[in-house]
């Protein structure tokens, strides 16, 4: 029985990860009637307001061709600077692609390029997720992919499947969808076995679960079911439902909406309360702000913190680093990820938000710790 958690239902801001295999035929020519039917989709979802995002592969399988590096004797493997080169010239015309498809929907686009330091590296992060959460708010539906040209292999994801679950879990995606050129995962592989049995629903990534990703064939681009799996464990630590569905017909998320197979994973928790666990948990604060009765007061009910109502900051101190935050009486009351470093925090303390531009020199945020950043002590 499907429940709530095993469909679109309630879906806000959605992750969609499209492979090279769907967006590419097998010589690198885009298979634009797909893209479009797809683009359909999309311009469905952001006109019930769900935000989207769409991890897209396809700069190297579209590039290769582009550069005469064809696949010659089946799937060539290409050197790094040779995918690299690829993908250079290859992200262009995808991301051409995908303008074209959802332009003719109404949609905006805006292209990012990633690299993992982007998203492990906390400034970094903080940066990538406000462009993103700006682009979002702006109605556009970013197209992401790896910074392939850059990267070099020690810090590829080399997959887009993790790469996806971690935009996931930067943008706090309450749903992520993979589509591969499989309905999900089987307790063997289907080609082979006939009785392999389709998993739909999935609540821990177990041993066991690991070992039918092994035997489940299906592999679109870099990935294959391993790496759908690795992205599922992100996904569901983040507290972001993923799923797994055959994206090869036209129209993959509406057939989803109508039912369609998928392997769904389902997280424990709701994705705020998955983050803010994180932040409560699993940091180390590196400084103190104390704040007045009146932030204080704030906080309780749920606000996020402005500088007005800091009195002292206390430590050394980047953006996007953890801090301690004590009321009037000296006690912990809260605990969140800081807007400012520590010097720009110190200057701006006391003051009213339209008072930052002045006293910086550029326009930061309006809060200290945004409440989506704070988690009650
Ligand atoms: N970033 C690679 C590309 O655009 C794809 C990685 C993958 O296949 O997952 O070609």
């Amino acid at each position: 029985m499907s429940t709530a958690h095993e469909s679109l239902e309630g879906a806000r801001r959605i992750v969609l990860k499209v492979g090279s295999a769907l967006l590419a035929e097998d010589d690198g020519r885009l298979r634009t009637d797909w893209l479009d039917a797809l683009a359909q989709d999309v311009a469905d979802l952001r006109g019930r307001g769900i935000d989207v995002m769409i991890v897209s592969s396809g700069a190297i399988a579209v590039g290769r061709r582009l550069l005469g590096l064809a696949r010659g004797p089946r799937n060539r493997v290409l050197r790094l600077d040779e995918s690299q080169a690829a993908a250079a010239t290859g992200q262009i015309q995808l991301a051409h692609a995908w303008q074209e498809a959802l332009a003719g929907h109404g949609v905006k686009i805006a292209q990012i390029l990633l690299t993992t330091d982007d998203t492990e590296d906390r400034r970094r992060h903080l940066n990538a997720r406000n462009t993103l959460a700006t682009l979002l708010r702006l109605g556009v539906v970013p197209i992401i992919n790896e910074n392939d040209t850059v990267a070099t292999e020690e810090i590829r994801f080399g997959d887009n499947d993790r790469l996806a679950a971690r935009v996931a879990q930067m943008m706090e995606a309450d749903t992520c969808l993979i589509l591969s050129d499989i309905d999900g995962l089987y307790t063997a592989d289907p080609a082979r076995d006939a009785g392999a049995a389709h998993i739909a629903r999935v609540d821990a990534i177990t041993p066991e679960i690991e070992a039918m990703a092994d035997e489940t064939a299906g592999d679109d681009g870099s990935g294959g079911m391993i790496t759908k799996i690795e992205a599922a464990r992100i996904a569901l630590q983040a507290g972001c439902r993923l799923a797994i569905l055959d994206g090869r017909d036209r129209h993959p998320v509406r057939r989803l909406q109508d039912g369609a197979r998928a392997t769904w994973f389902v997280p424990h928790g709701e994705p705020q309360t998955a983050r803010k666990r994180w932040i409560a948990g699993a940091l180390n604060p590196v400084g103190t702000v104390h704040v007045d009765a009146g932030a204080a007061r704030a906080l309780a009910s749920g606000k996020s913190l402005l500088p007005a109502g800091v009195t002292k900051v206390d430590g050394a101190f980047g953006r996007g680093d953890p801090v301690v935050v004590v009321g009037p009486d000296n006690s912990e009351i809260a605990r969140g990820l800081v807007a400012y470093g520590a010097d720009d925090a110190r200057r701006i303390a006391g003051c009213r938000s339209d008072a930052i531009e002045g006293l910086l020199g550029y326009r930061g945020r309006e809060e200290l710790i945004h409440r989506d950043d704070l988690v009650e002590s």
